[in-house]
């Protein structure tokens, strides 16, 4: 195999990603479809999920409900066994001092973000055992920085980072990789909502803010989800076999948030 093969993945390979309505997972999923992969997906807006392209199969379900990511795999064990796992499904969170939030917003952070991932991940370990498969947990540059005003969202993302490490440690010896995705600011309706939401705790406008965000980034720009998407399928490909319990930043490098 020459490097530039090594550079796409096989086809058919068998592949489940979380949050694959809309964002980040979408854009993914998409990916791995017009790379020749079969996926399946998850997500609790059914609308979204009738948008996918043809050839694509969901399961309606929130990620936070153990009993719901259990239908999950239950549904996708059409595909006879899973290669790739997407552990993406993750929200903003409340944004507000750490004595300002609701004790019940830090929860369902919490329960989203990082048991979600918890529950998923648990599923995914005997199937990925058995492909010699890769799991890839997307955390968020806020998972290696400090991020005011926004602590149940770092906190929930530096635990992603510290499951993906352990993870990577605990299955690498049967033949499993575990990698962290962290995106810096995607361009997009989330992003959006945060900057408004910050802007708005700041007392300054959206321009504003939007112009303090990107000036944090080196590059001076947004990051588009076809560059998470781009790095998932680099991962999934044969020149990423030797990448595992690594914390990939596309970020365009923020050093402070
Ligand atoms: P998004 O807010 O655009 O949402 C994507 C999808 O998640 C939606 O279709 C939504 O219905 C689904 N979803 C929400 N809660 C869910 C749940 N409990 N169970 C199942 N599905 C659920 O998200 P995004 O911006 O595409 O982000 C995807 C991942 O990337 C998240 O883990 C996020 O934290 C991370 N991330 C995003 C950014 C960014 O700037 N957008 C930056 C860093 C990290």
């Amino acid at each position: 195999m020459t490097v530039v093969e090594s550079l796409a993945p096989r086809h058919g390979l068998r592949v489940l990603i979380t949050a694959g309505a809309s964002g980040i997972g979408r854009e993914i999923a998409v990916a791995f479809h017009e790379a020749g992969a079969r996926v399946h997906v998850c997500d609790i807006d059914e609308a979204g999920l009738e948008t996918l392209p043809e050839g694509i199969t969901s399961s309606v379900a929130d990620v936070s409900q153990e009993d719901q990511v259990e239908r999950v795999f239950n549904d996708a064990a059409a595909l006879g066994g899973l290669d790739i796992v997407v552990n993406n499904a993750g929200i903003a969170g409340p944004t507000g001092g750490i004595d300002e939030i609701a004790s019940s917003d830090w929860r369902k952070t919490i329960d989203i973000n990082l048991n979600g991932q918890y529950f998923v991940a648990s599923r995914a370990a005997p199937l990925l055992r058995a492909s010699q498969g890769l799991l890839i947990n997307m955390a968020s540059v806020a998972g290696r920085l400090g991020f005011a005003y926004r602590t149940p969202y770092a906190a929930s993302k530096w635990a992603v980072v510290g499951l993906t490490k352990s993870l990577a440690c605990e299955l690498g010896p049967d033949g499993v990789r575990v990698n962290a995705i962290l995106p810096g600011i995607v361009s997009g309706p989330r992003i959006e909502q945060v900057i408004r939401d910050r802007a708005d705790k700041r007392g300054i406008s959206y321009a504003e803010m939007e112009k303090e965000n990107l000036s944090k980034v080196s590059m001076r720009k947004m990051v588009d989800a076809t560059d998470i998407a781009a790095m998932a399928l680099f991962l999934a490909a044969p020149g990423g076999s030797n990448i595992s319990g690594q914390a990939l930043s596309v970020c365009g490098n923020v050093e402070t948030l």
